[in-house]
């Protein structure tokens, strides 16, 4: 029987599950439970895994690797989830009160099902521990560091990590880059969005901070606020923490804009005319093009762009309206490759300096590939 490698994803109330054959990576089966702990569904993360299990039949993992929102400053890499690294998951939980505990839950109920599987954490944020402290530290006094750990961690981690590495093989293969000389800004748009500044394969700055609010417009998230505003509406309309917390997390960005999340929908309705839709779209491809800049700065020269993610791989109208303004930077565009459709890695400018590219990301088979290499699979051979 072939090895194969369980990355599970846990969520509040899913629980999303792909196996994968090693050293290959080719998805072998995958499922998502949801409605978990709610009337209908599975009863806890426990039962979502005994369903999982049972649909697996007689195929065991050799290594299950779970994807976990925050590791903190702790989780660098992947990491084997001993005891020690599991009570390291547990601390981090104030940081991230929504993502950890589902997360933890899924490794408790491994550890109890299959107890001689290792298991492999995969964080959000480990890609992003590289940023200088200039990158991660805000102009607060250091206490606010120090005694709550309030610095910019950065997510999608294992998103820009895949899509930065995909990159740079396919520019050495197609125009013969180093790709440790290469400096690209990595463009996450899904419903969550984030932008990174990769320098030879290693991030030197992300648009997500303390959590994944700070940057890019987002689907349902405003991204980049002045803190004050925080206050003053608390104080103005009288809100809650909780429900400025819920304002600007869940009733802001795109939504907030122009009651419609979806870009899909926002891109039809602003070419019908809508002019609240038409400033949503504008609002978003500006913050997109700020943060560009920003890191073209930060860089100091700019090689490459990377679209991913639902909105980076499928809307040519947001590459474009992206894409265009930033002429004077080197960007261009082939019209004629943007508007195709495919689900490869291409490249779609028009010859300038700056290589634009989009790659289709797969954060599962990252999550598969670094829990099979930290549980001492070969990766050399799964390349070979
Ligand atoms: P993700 O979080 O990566 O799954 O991305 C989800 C988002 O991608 C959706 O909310 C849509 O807004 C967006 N999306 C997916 N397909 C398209 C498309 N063909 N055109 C524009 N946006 C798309």
């Amino acid at each position: 029987m072939t090895a194969s490698v369980l990355v599970l994803n846990a969520g509040s109330s899913s629980l999303k599950w792909d196996l994968f054959a090693a050293p290959a990576f080719s998805s072998l089966r995958s499922g998502m439970i949801e409605r978990i702990g709610e009337k209908g569904g599975a009863l806890d993360h426990a039962a979502a895994l005994a369903a999982v299990l049972d649909e697996l039949g007689e195929a065991r993992p050799a290594v299950v690797g779970h994807r976990i929102v925050h590791g903190g400053r702790t989780f660098t890499g992947p990491a084997l989830l001993d005891e020690a690294a599991i009570a390291e998951v547990e601390r981090l939980v104030p940081l991230a009160p929504l993502h950890n505990p589902p997360a933890l839950a899924g490794i408790r109920a491994v550890a109890e099902r299959l107890p001689n599987v290792p298991q492999v954490g995969v964080f959000d944020t480990a890609f992003h521990q590289t940023m200088p402290e200039a990158a991660a530290r805000y102009a607060l006094p250091a206490w606010c560091e120090r005694e709550h750990g309030v610095r910019r961690y950065g997510f999608h981690g294992t998103s820009h990590q895949y899509v930065s590495r995909v990159a740079g093989d396919y520019l050495q293969r197609t125009d013969g880059r180093d790709p440790v000389e290469l400096n690209l800004v990595t463009l996450h748009l899904g419903n969550g969005c984030s932008a990174a500044a990769v320098a030879g394969g290693v991030c030197v700055d992300t648009s997500m901070g303390l959590t994944p609010l700070e940057g890019l417009v987002m689907g349902t998230r405003c991204g980049d606020l002045d803190p004050a505003a925080v206050t003053y509406l608390q104080r103005a309309a009288g809100l809650s923490a909780e429900e400025v917390d819920r304002l600007l997390n869940r009733e802001s960005g795109l939504k907030g804009l122009c009651g419609e999340n979806d870009v899909r929908r926002v891109l039809q309705r602003a070419a019908a005319g809508d002019a609240d839709a038409e400033l949503a779209l504008d609002i978003y491809c500006r913050r997109i093009r700020k943060y560009v800049g920003a890191y073209a700065a930060v860089l100091g020269r700019l090689d490459g762009l990377v679209f991913t993610a639902g909105v980076g791989e499928n809307a040519a109208e947001i590459r474009r309206r992206v894409c265009e303004p930033l002429a004077g930077f080197g960007v261009t565009l082939d019209a004629a490759a943007n508007a195709a459709r495919s689900g490869e890695v291409r490249r779609i400018d028009a010859g300038g300096p700056v290589a634009v590219l989009i790659v289709p990301t797969d954060e599962e088979t990252e999550i598969a590939r670094q829990a099979w290499s930290v549980a001492g699979g070969d990766l050399a051979a799964a390349d070979a």
